[in-house]
């Protein structure tokens, strides 16, 4: 499809700022599952030490991002907020405390998104207009309540590479989905912990070659194709000193060619609105 000023295709790097709340989801699941302070620390190795990391890179190469971040992450880190804010990143939605939002009622969807966007308000002055739903699925009625609330896009599921109109009470609206993949998602590529288990069996560390071999090759046909490239990373996996070297090298590797347009997910959404066709 064709993208802004001709570019060939479209990149929105994603970053999923989840800090210790997935696995504090996780360990809940467990008797005594508060005790399990490790696997928590792993979270929190991302607000601490890797977003420092990940947000001096982009400006190395003048990469503007998109940072989907829980309420409560936002709560406890509003420095690192408001740091991501003032550098030109975008904060998406990303739930209050990463919760599924698939067996939650409507009133308490409702009560999940205006607590958080309240939380962002007040640090960075301004309210998310992108969404990633934490943990699974959302619920029948989520785009709904999202789009009444004015949101413009979603970056949650995976049937398209191109973004589209989401279809809400059989009505096609202009709240536009983003779509990414599991291949484009650092953490089934390499997170690991031996407590609760991740991944489940503990089959791997990922060699760091072949991630950015798989990463590469997908940006490649997203390119040779002309869609829409949604690499969807977490700082406490894709932060540490030797796994950024895998983002440094695709960065790189993307911005060897020169009609390529990285763009936050709004730039996207509203680019889409005003000049996207719908493809079969
Ligand atoms: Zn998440």
């Amino acid at each position: 499809m064709e993208w802004k000023e001709n570019s060939k295709c479209a990149v929105m790097f994603s970053f999923d700022l989840d800090s210790d709340t997935t696995w504090k989801n996780g360990n809940d699941g467990y008797p005594n599952g508060e005790k399990y302070i490790k696997s928590i620390s792993i979270g929190q190795y991302g607000p601490k030490r890797a977003v420092e990391r990940i947000l001096n890179l982009l400006k190395k190469y003048n990469i503007k991002a998109t940072f989907f971040v829980p309420g409560k992450v936002a709560e406890d880190n509003p420095e690192l907020i408001k740091k991501i804010d003032e550098e030109g990143h975008e904060i998406g939605h990303h739930g209050y405390t990463h919760e599924r939002f698939f067996d939650k009622t409507v009133e308490e969807q409702i009560e999940i998104i205006e607590k958080t966007q309240k939380i962002y308000k007040k640090i960075i002055n301004k309210e998310a207009k992108g969404f990633r739903t934490p943990s699974g699925d959302w619920a029948i009625e989520t785009p709904k309540l999202l789009y009444k609330r004015g949101f413009l896009y979603s970056s949650s599921m995976r049937g398209d590479d191109r973004p589209y109109n989401t279809i809400i009470e059989n009505k096609k609206t202009n709240f536009i989905e983003i779509p990414t993949h599991w291949e484009l998602d650092d953490y089934v590529a390499m997170a690991y912990n031996y407590f609760p288990e991740e991944p489940s069996g503990l089959d791997r560390i990922s060699g760091y070659e072949q991630v950015l071999d798989n990463f590469t090759r997908e940006f490649d046909g997203y390119y040779k194709y002309g869609l829409c490239f949604v690499p969807m990373m977490h700082p406490q996996v894709i932060g540490t000193p030797g796994h950024i070297q895998i983002l440094e090298k695709l960065i790189k590797h993307i911005l060897e060619k020169d009609d390529v347009w990285i763009a936050t997910g709004s730039e996207i959404a509203n680019w889409y609105i005003e000049n996207g066709k719908e493809e079969k």
